[in-house]
């Protein structure tokens, strides 16, 4: 189903964000032609070349604790360096208490003999890292200020024509939904997702510390929701601190409304003060949270990955880390077909990518689904009950690093691109 003036690729992805760009580089690096769509209308070179300026200037308020095995793919996409090089801020240790009982856990790199437990990175850091990687590959056609617009239904080999915009045309062995939460792609295709509001607005912002956070995540249950404090690197070196503060949608916006001293005492208070006194805050930034899944991931000639296929809470800060894994997975099993002269479109190849990930990443959203409830004003027995299990896994040494291995992404079934040293 090809046509003269018609673009021509073996994978278009929609949506250029961490989750597309990335999938994109690895797709190239084995020699497939890809096509990617994205809405905003951002020239790639300003993007980068703007960002040492913007960064000298102040922190972005979107930032990511990113798991080891999302450094290894970011590694393997060729953006680490680069990121390395602009901002990013190693964590050695996390302390997560209960704020309305007497529960600890505190995770530690040295318990696990690693050097650190992840990193904090702005998203605008990874994202800038991605398209300067996108760069360096001719089998990369970025297409920005441009959207999908209609697409058809799948040829005998699944392969698509998706209408664009600009009012081309581009007939793709597979598209990639890799456009976010509210996913063209996945509305296009017809795939059905269950969503529901966590009752949760995430308030982000950047503050000065009167302690020093030494290079540790703080995370505190409140009766409305978890706060975090997240290290960042320069600045006042070592008091520079992210927050993502999520409660109900009328605190977030009393918070909102607050002045910036209010602001600053509110954080003081609701931290236990784990970090003194809040000195200084950037703007803050309410986003709703919502949770969603799609029903499945493919279809023929359509693959989702990343936020398109799956939201979850920021909770444990593993919503892009998932959607790495995605593209890990992804990437193996296209790059495969490819190889054996599969059709990528076939739901016999994109089925083994939905085997790969979404029962993992259903098994994450439940998880964080259950800590939101477990943690939220619960009766004093609950709590009890809850503070004595926190307690108990702390002391328990060997139970307590194989979720700490787990959340760092270096212990479980990792797809092969995510693995370290293969
Ligand atoms: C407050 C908060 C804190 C978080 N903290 C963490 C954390 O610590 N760790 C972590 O792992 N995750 C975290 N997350 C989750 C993380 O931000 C997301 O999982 C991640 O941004 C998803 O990346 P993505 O590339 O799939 O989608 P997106 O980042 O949404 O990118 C989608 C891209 O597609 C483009 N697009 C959208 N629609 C179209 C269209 N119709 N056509 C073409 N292009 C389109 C967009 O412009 C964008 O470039 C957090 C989320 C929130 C809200």
């Amino acid at each position: 189903m090809t046509s003269q003036n018609c673009l021509q690729a073996d994978v278009v992805i929609n949506g250029a964000g961490m989750v597309g760009g990335a999938l994109a580089v690895l797709l190239a690096q084995a020699g497939l032609n890809v096509v990617v769509l994205e809405a905003q209308d951002q020239s790639p070179d300003m993007l980068i070349s703007e960002l040492p300026s913007q960064l000298d200037a102040g922190y972005q308020p979107r930032v990511s604790a990113l798991t080891l095995a999302s450094q290894i793919v970011l590694e393997r996409v060729g953006a680490w360096q680069a990121m390395q090089a602009w901002r990013v801020t190693p964590y050695v240790g996390m302390q997560v208490w209960d704020g309305m009982g007497s529960g600890k856990i505190s995770f530690n790199a040295a318990e696990l003999h690693e050097p650190y437990l992840g990193h904090i990175v702005e998203n605008s850091v990874t994202v800038a890292a991605i398209y300067q990687a996108m760069q360096s590959y001719d089998e990369i056609t970025l297409l920005t200020g441009v959207q999908m617009t209609a697409l058809s239904a799948p040829d005998r080999q699944g392969g698509r024509v998706v209408s664009l915009s600009n009012q081309e045309q581009c007939y793709a062995l597979v598209l990639i939904g890799a456009d976010g939460a509210e996913s063209r792609t996945r509305q296009l295709a017809g795939i059905p997702a269950t969503a529901w509001d966590y009752g949760h607005h995430a308030l982000v912002t950047t503050i000065t510390t009167e302690k020093p956070h030494e290079w540790q995540c703080w995370q505190r249950f409140t009766e409305d929701g978890p706060l975090a404090f997240l290290p960042l690197a320069g600045g006042v070196e070592g008091h520079q601190v992210s927050v993502v503060w999520s409660t109900s949608p009328e605190h977030a916006q009393q918070l909102m409304s607050l002045s910036d001293e209010a602001f600053c005492q509110a954080l003081t208070q609701a931290s236990d003060t784990c970090l003194g006194q809040v000195m200084t805050t950037d703007p803050r930034h309410a986003i709703n949270l919502r949770q969603r899944h799609a029903h499945h991931y493919v279809e023929r000639g359509v693959a989702l990955a990343g936020d398109a296929a799956h939201t979850i809470h920021p909770l444990a800060g593993q919503g892009v880390n998932l959607g790495f894994l995605d593209v890990a997975a992804l990437a193996e099993v296209l790059i495969d077909a490819s190889e054996q002269q599969l059709p990528l479109g076939s739901l016999e190849v994109l089925r083994r990518y939905q085997r790969l990930r979404r029962s993992d990443n259903l098994r994450m959203s439940a998880t964080m689904e259950l800590f939101r409830r477990l943690f939220g004003d619960r009766p004093a027995p609950i709590r009890l009950l809850r503070s004595s299990g926190m307690n108990f896994v702390n002391r328990l040494s060997p139970v307590k690093n194989h979720l700490a291995m787990m959340a760092m992404g270096v212990k479980g079934d990792l797809p092969k691109f995510a693995q370290r040293g293969v």
